[in-house]
């Protein structure tokens, strides 16, 4: 029998298709010439998905199969990660996700409170903790952690109408002060944040680095949403180089602002908001899972460890999976057992695994378990590698 190039008897490499996910906050070019399909009606294509995600599983080429089936088949264990390509145009909410107990007694707690799972006040949607790092492919702007208390001092020193939050900041500390920050029933929060808004509509031109540049963003693209504006004020805002990588532990508060990225995650939709949303804000809950203490994000920024087969591995303290990006720059064949289920992803040129599968730009492939890979890749080819961790 004749091995092809697609049709690989032991079914250890195969391509695979991810899904396109059009949330309204994402661009509309990036995806389509990234991946090689045009998009005429210029939808936002926000997030390309490459895993077993039960609301948009990738498949296998050639079959009609999605992958967490064919890992069941192949008697492989099941992907602890999703690897995503984002590309950012909008501003995604302010989050944090839980840590694992907290979202086991949540998800429980809401069950038994009988609240549906797509409910709009429904805060956890499965019993799973969400760590999730992403390594840049543009200049990518994101919020991340709390700012020195000093600092968000000065910010708020700036504008007179503040006043009331500075001083719970100085007298009470952080936690008052960002509680006061989100409670939006309260007439003294309404004031600041239509006084901030009004200021802010009438400005032009700001600075890239200041909180008011992206929160007159936001209110330009959502003029009747104020809740959870002042949160920018407490929040580092951070631009990340490409090929830098970061990460955002249980806990931490983050939004992503612009850029593209690549990102790895656990298999969780366990999301609290804390402002920049239309939807539900859930402020005891949230208060609940923050953390509310300064954070400094260059403890967070990850430089890649050049590994001895020239892969370049972005190494976090999580448990489930890890990334690399696989560059021509650092060598032009790089080789590596399977140890465990990996996705690669060519984000860049081209490479030939194997000598008989090709990846080009946007193509991707699943790897299981027991297979030598030598990975030969042209000149200036990226490629991304998500594996499970034992
Ligand atoms: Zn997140």
């Amino acid at each position: 029998m004749q091995c092809g190039i697609t049709d690989m008897t032991n079914h250890k490499a195969v391509k695979i298709q991810g899904r396109v996910q059009a949330y309204q906050w994402g661009g509309t070019n990036f995806l389509p010439e990234l991946l090689g399909y045009t998009n005429p009606s210029q939808r936002p294509q926000a997030e390309y998905w490459l895993g077993a995600h039960p609301c948009a599983p990738a498949s296998i080429s050639g079959r009609e199969i999605a992958l967490g089936d064919f890992l069941s088949e192949q008697q492989a264990p099941p992907l602890q990660f999703l690897l995503k390509i984002l590309d950012v145009r909008d501003m995604l909410s302010i989050q944090v996700h839980p840590n694992k107990e907290q979202a086991k007694a949540g998800f429980a707690r809401e069950n038994a409170l009988g609240i549906a799972l797509d409910a709009k006040n429904r805060n956890y949607k499965d019993a799973n903790d969400k760590p999730e790092l992403m390594v840049a492919l543009s200049e990518f702007w994101l919020l991340h952690g709390f700012r020195p208390i000093a600092q968000i001092a000065e910010l708020l020193e700036n504008k007179s109408y503040l006043a009331p939050l500075r001083d719970i900041l100085l007298k009470d500390g952080l936690a008052q002060a960002f509680a006061h920050a989100l409670e939006f029933s309260s007439s003294a929060t309404q004031t600041m944040q239509q006084t901030l808004a009004q200021e802010l509509r009438d400005k032009s031109a700001l600075d890239k680095n200041t909180p008011e540049f992206w929160i007159q963003r936001w209110l330009e693209k959502n003029p009747t949403v104020e809740n959870g504006i002042l949160t920018l004020y407490f929040l580092n805002l951070i631009k990340v180089e490409p090929g830098m990588a970061v990460y955002q532990p249980d806990g931490l508060l983050h939004a992503y602002l612009e850029g593209q990225n690549v990102e790895l995650m656990a298999n969780s939709d366990n999301v609290l908001r804390a402002g920049l949303t239309p939807k539900h804000i859930d402020v005891a809950e949230l208060l609940s899972i923050c953390t509310i203490e300064p954070s400094n994000p260059n403890d967070y920024v990850i430089h890649p460890e050049i590994m001895p087969n020239g892969e370049r591995r972005f190494i976090t303290p999580f448990t489930e999976f890890e990334l690399a990006e696989l560059n021509a720059q650092s060598q032009s064949v790089i080789e590596w057992d399977v140890t465990a289920p990996e996705i690669i992803f060519c984000y860049q040129g081209s490479a030939t695994l194997n000598a008989t599968l090709d990846l080009q730009k946007g193509e991707s492939a699943l790897l299981l378990p027991g297979e030598k890979i030598a990975l030969h890749l042209q000149k200036d080819a990226i490629l991304f590698k998500a594996r499970n961790l034992p």
